[in-house]
């Protein structure tokens, strides 16, 4: 595996490849990560993994600075699930001076997570929008973990016609049910106890299962599929889960 970072180095290690698979991430890989990358190695030619902790996705106040970082660690994984090119620009190919252009997309972004944190998904798909130009990947890979937002990029390339297929892989779990976040880094034992409540809460469709923790919100979407998602705060973490409820009665 080799690790570019820049769009012309990339290009050079591209040249005369096919059938590119991409999984975009902010690294600190975890199984969820591996799933996607895992898949990709399995249906693609060529698999790119991006690492890039994306500045314009975060609200002011949120944890970008405290964002967990390991590229060494996410280098040796991806390229152990077989990844070819492991993608890391620096903020400033990403954006340069002067860079002045969001992608938003309309009405999906202003439910759940969308109007929890303002802004989020248009640093999402502003972003997606520039690795998918640099990379330019036939496939790309997402995970349901993140429903809203694999909806919102589906939304985004369906209406710009951008000339990729969205692949979105199930949730992977920890053993007590909790969905792997690089974000669960920050919870002390005891919060992680709690973080419990809410795979537990979704499984039983049942929000008088979270006690003692903030809830953010706790609502059906028809992000086809359709799901449960949540989102909670525990100690100064947020985390966010769904379950698909299709061929559920409504
Ligand atoms: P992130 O690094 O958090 O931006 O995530 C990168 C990609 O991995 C996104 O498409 C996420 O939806 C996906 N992902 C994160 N956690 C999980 C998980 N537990 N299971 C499956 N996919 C995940």
């Amino acid at each position: 595996m080799k690790t570019v970072r820049t769009v012309a180095d990339l290009r050079h290690e591209l040249a005369g490849r096919t059938d590119i698979g991409l999984v975009p991430t902010m690294g600190f890989l975890h199984d969820g990560h591996l799933s996607l990358i895992r898949r990709a190695r399995e249906d693609c030619e060529t698999v790119v993994v991006s690492l890039f902790v994306n500045p314009k996705q975060f609200g002011k106040g949120e944890d970008l600075d405290a964002y967990p970082r390991d590229e060494e660690r996410d280098a040796r994984l991806a390229e152990e699930c077989g990844a070819d090119i492991l993608f890391a620009p620096g903020l400033d190919e990403v954006y340069p001076d002067g860079f002045s252009t969001s992608v938003e997309v309309g009405g999906l972004t202003d439910v759940l997570c969308g109007s929890a944190r303002p802004g989020h998904f248009a640093g999402v798909t502003t972003v997606v929008t520039k690795l998918f130009n640099m990379v330019r990947p036939d496939v790309a890979y997402f995970g349901q973990k993140d429903a809203q937002q694999a909806a919102v990029v589906r939304r985004m390339v369906a209406d710009l016609a951008v000339p990729v297929e969205i692949r979105v892989c199930p949730t992977v779990r920890d053993e007590d049910g909790l969905a792997l976040s690089s974000r669960n880094a920050y919870l002390s034992r005891e919060e992680r106890a709690q973080a419990l409540q809410l795979p537990r809460a979704l499984q039983a469709r049942d929000r008088s299962v979270l006690n003692g923790i903030e809830v953010d919100y706790f609502e059906e979407a028809d992000f086809e599929p359709r799901v449960l998602a949540a989102a909670v705060r525990v100690g100064g973490t947020r985390l966010i889960d769904n379950v698909v409820l299709e061929g559920e009665d409504r």
